[in-house]
């Protein structure tokens, strides 16, 4: 199973991804958590883009393709994985469509889960108090928001013109909202 899960900053995403990897045991692959680790070891690329993310921007298309492609290519991704924070542009879109053809994978499954903004921007203040991430304030948290519907938007487009996109709804218990993922990905 090879899966794109899109939406907006504090749709569950990350929570949702956790499930979905553990029923189909497959590996969660995170863009989010794979930069935050680079931060926190102080490696080049850490220090590249902290400041980038820490602003609520996206850091370049190139990095993070470059990032994906050494993830993908580990043994552990050969029967499938789940792709969370990533195509967060149509370049990266493009470029993923690119890469996973060189790999010989089939049609990916995307998943976009829905979450009204006003919402969203609750459950991210909410999480503010237990989260370590320098992004959860509620100034960069609608920066990030902002950016999701100029840049990350269009790539549900991107792929609905395609065929592959099932929209679900993200608002619910985290079980109503794992429900309704599973019974689109055995569709
Ligand atoms: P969120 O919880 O807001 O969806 P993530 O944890 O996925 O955020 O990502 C945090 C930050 O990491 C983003 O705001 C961005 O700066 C950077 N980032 C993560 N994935 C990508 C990507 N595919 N392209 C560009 N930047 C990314």
């Amino acid at each position: 199973m090879q899966i794109v899960l899109l939406g907006p900053p504090g749709a569950g995403k990350g929570t949702q991804a956790t499930k979905i990897c553990e029923k189909y045991a497959i590996p969660h692959i995170s863009t989010g958590d794979m930069l935050r680790q680079q931060v926190a070891s102080g490696s080049p690329l850490g220090n590249k883009v902290k400041s980038i993310m820490d602003s609520g921007e996206l850091v370049t298309d190139d990095v993070i393709m470059q990032v994906v492609e050494a993830r993908l290519s580990q043994p552990d991704c050969k029967n499938g994985f789940l792709l969370d924070g990533i195509p967060r542009t149509v370049a990266q879109a493009e470029s993923l469509g690119t890469l996973l053809l060189k790999m010989g994978a089939p049609k990916l499954k995307v998943l976009q889960i829905n979450v009204p903004d006003t919402v969203l921007l609750e459950r991210i203040q909410g999480r503010q108090g237990q989260s370590s991430r320098s992004d959860d304030t509620a100034e960069v948290a609608s920066k990030r928001l902002k950016v999701y519907w100029e840049q990350t938007a269009p790539v549900a487009s991107y792929y609905e013109q395609r065929g592959n996109l099932v929209v679900l709804d993200g608002v619910g218990a985290v079980d109503e909202v794992f429900h309704r993922i599973t019974t689109a990905l055995s569709a």
